[in-house]
């Protein structure tokens, strides 16, 4: 094993603004896990005299849709969460992308992967849950089977990644380590359709936004070990990292988009304004010591980053009520 790379939480000590985002993928309503992750995001970044970013994530050009941009932003509004800087968007940015990729190429760190999600599948028999760790298969194919397999498929592009350690302190969930090898893989940086992948995407739109703080929900956490070598590859600043606990229903499941009850709309009709949505969601995950109406502005006076509510460090998921 080679490399170990530290990054460390810290609150600004008066070296950078801090810059938050927001960084939804218009694909669906929000709903209120993804409300207080944006909630947590803006708070950060207040709280240190800080901006926000409104980056669209619309790199899935599929998935994503205009009434969901417009809602999610009108969204955003409605709460409180205003937006410093933006909207961005991902669409139309390949050029930018592209310079990011070339670069690995050219460090010799891309190979082209002809396998299907099946093969991957049969390759490595993941067990429910469990994280899928790339075997390697197409790392070593020579240039005539490369050649021969062109023929057939498309390939998709991953990046080879060492046996290295990646650490970081993150902000909710404290210390977090992952070997790259061992239980991520080489990980895809475009795809075969010749989308870059969001790995990469984010990482370029993060730095060149000026993005120093990212906050996020903990399933995004496997993704950071990722996020923080393709920095040091790219020689890309590391933001400070915050990956706040999912809200699920009352069977453990994680709240989606497809929940229809926890969207906005909805909870707007059930708890009367968009303030006392805040304010009940700051109650439930402990931001706030009651679940009274309240704006995020009102949440500052009680928001500290060094001192985060006991409820939601070192916490997986928070149930919704
Ligand atoms: N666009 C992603 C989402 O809406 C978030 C990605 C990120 O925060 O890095 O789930």
């Amino acid at each position: 094993m080679s490399l170990i790379k530290t990054h460390t939480c810290k609150t600004n000590q008066g070296e950078l603004p801090v810059k938050g985002r927001f960084a939804p993928s218009p694909t669906g309503r929000m709903h209120a896990g993804n409300i207080f992750s944006a909630l947590v995001a803006w708070l950060i970044a207040k709280s240190q005299g800080g901006k926000i970013v409104l980056r669209i994530e619309d790199l899935d050009a599929q998935r994503s849709k205009q009434r969901y941009i417009d809602a999610v932003m009108g969204d955003f509004e409605a709460l409180g969460l205003f937006w410093d800087e933006g909207p961005f968007f991902q669409h139309g940015r390949e050029e930018v992308y592209e310079i990011a990729y070339k670069k690995l190429e050219e460090k010799g760190l891309i190979y082209p992967c002809f396998c299907t999600r099946a093969d991957l599948h049969a390759a490595s028999a993941p067990h429910a849950g469990e994280r899928f760790v790339y075997p390697g298969t197409c790392r070593n194919l020579d240039s005539s089977q490369r050649l021969e397999k062109s023929l057939v498929r498309t390939p998709a592009k991953r990046l080879i990644v060492p046996d290295a350690i990646v650490e970081f302190d993150d902000c909710v969930q404290g210390r977090v380590c992952q070997n790259l090898s061992r239980e991520c893989g080489d990980f895809v940086v475009r795809r075969s359709d010749g989308a870059y992948a969001y790995q990469l995407a984010v990482v370029v739109d993060d730095a060149e936004q000026g993005v120093t703080s990212v906050t996020r929900g903990v399933d995004l956490l496997s993704s950071t070990p990722q996020q923080i070598h393709l920095q040091e590859l790219l020689g890309l600043p590391h933001p400070q990292y915050a990956h706040v606990p999912l809200i699920t229903a009352h069977d453990g499941r994680r709240l989606s988009k497809r929940d229809k009850d926890a969207e906005l709309d909805r909870l707007i009709a059930r708890f009367g304004s968009p303030r006392a949505v805040i304010g009940h969601i700051a109650g439930i995950t402990g931001l706030a010591p009651s679940c009274d109406p309240s704006t995020p502005e009102e949440l500052l006076d009680c928001f500290d980053l060094r001192s985060l509510p006991e409820s939601f460090v070192d916490r997986k998921s928070i149930e919704w009520k």
